[in-house]
């Protein structure tokens, strides 16, 4: 029987297997090889790299770390999460395992533009041309030409975030005419954000911006942001009856407990701020209230 199961070996999960396995826990962690860590081409606001670093190459060094304390990611999809008396059975598609305490660190899915296929999609992430993370890169975007693909209430928000660096934002809605009710335009208005209709397509790289059809015509920006949500991957915790808001987001307490007990979770599966930084020290105290509550259960000795 594990101490614990990890599921995601992100910047959340592989901080948690570190912590783990310096306590001298009998951990096992699951990946199935899709970190939203790994899209970043270099960030520049994760403290203690003032050159930058790239996601890969971040997580690379995590999993370095992690083995140099036993802890290896086995790359297999966790499928199902099962409560029991004593602990958990956890099920991938090819074999089930016991463990007392769970982690999910599964983190989120951004939505994409329709028609963005990988082809455009991959390089212009790659080159800066398109960027899901106004909090981490807006810094990069500063007094250039910005497009927001979104609308509502969300759209409104990430727009009036950008233009905390750059006076040059058009907000463009993703698939037809805008959704904004007068409070919404009116900021958009008195903050001179420029408003355009879908449906976007016909998105190719253009020399050094990304172009796109909309209902006023092909444009070209600097950079685009699509702020049209995310999908939250909370289902095994969710199915396992822990509790979630409305947008997926699992309920934790300030120790990282979902509501179902011995069920952690950690990182942007979590409501926050969808940061490395923030993932990392969820995880911090998830691992040491876990080893908390084991120690309890059955003292650690060595
Ligand atoms: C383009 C881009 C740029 C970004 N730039 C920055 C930046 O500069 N600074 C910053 O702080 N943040 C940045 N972020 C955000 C950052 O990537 C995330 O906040 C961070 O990766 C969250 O870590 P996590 O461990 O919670 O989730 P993730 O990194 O998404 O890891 C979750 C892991 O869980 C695995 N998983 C999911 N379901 C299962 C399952 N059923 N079984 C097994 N494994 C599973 C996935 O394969 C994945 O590897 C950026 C994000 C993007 C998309």
């Amino acid at each position: 029987m594990d101490d614990c199961i990890i599921i995601g070996a992100g910047p959340a999960g592989l901080t948690a297997a570190i912590y783990l396995a310096r306590y001298h826990l009998r951990i096992r962690m699951f990946d199935s090889g899709s970190s939203r860590a790994a899209m970043i081409p270099c960030t520049h606001n994760h403290a203690g790299y003032p050159e930058g670093i790239s996601g890969k190459a971040l997580l690379a060094r995590m999993h370095e770390q992690a083995r140099r304390y036993g802890a290896h990611c086995i790359p297999r999809r966790v499928t199902a999460i099962h409560p029991e008396d004593a602990g958990f059975r956890v099920a991938t598609e090819d074999a089930e395992y016991r463990t007392r305490s769970v982690l999910l660190a599964t983190g989120v899915v951004n939505h994409r533009p329709k028609g963005l296929l990988p082809d455009v999609h991959d390089p212009a992430l790659e080159r800066g041309l398109l960027r899901y993370c106004p909090v981490c890169d807006g810094y990069e975007v500063t007094d250039k030409r910005v497009g927001v693909i979104g609308t509502s209430d969300h759209g409104m928000r990430e727009a009036l975030f950008l233009r905390g660096f750059t006076r040059d934002v058009t907000l463009i809605a993703p698939d037809a005419a805008h959704d904004l009710d007068s409070g919404c335009a009116k900021a958009l208005d008195e903050a001179g954000v420029a408003r355009i209709d879908g449906p976007c397509g016909g998105w190719a790289i253009e020399g050094d911006r990304l172009a796109l059809d909309t209902a006023s015509g092909r444009m070209r920006f600097d950079s685009v942001y699509p702020a049209m949500g995310s999908r939250i991957r909370s289902e095994l915790a969710v199915s396992a009856g822990a509790r979630a808001d409305p947008s997926g987001c699992l309920e934790v307490d300030d120790h990282q407990r979902t509501s179902v007990p011995g069920l952690f979770a950690a990182g942007d599966v979590v409501k926050g701020l969808d940061q490395i930084s923030h993932a990392m020290g969820e995880a911090g105290v998830a691992a040491t209230t876990i080893r908390n509550m084991l120690d309890r259960q059955q003292p650690i000795r060595r």
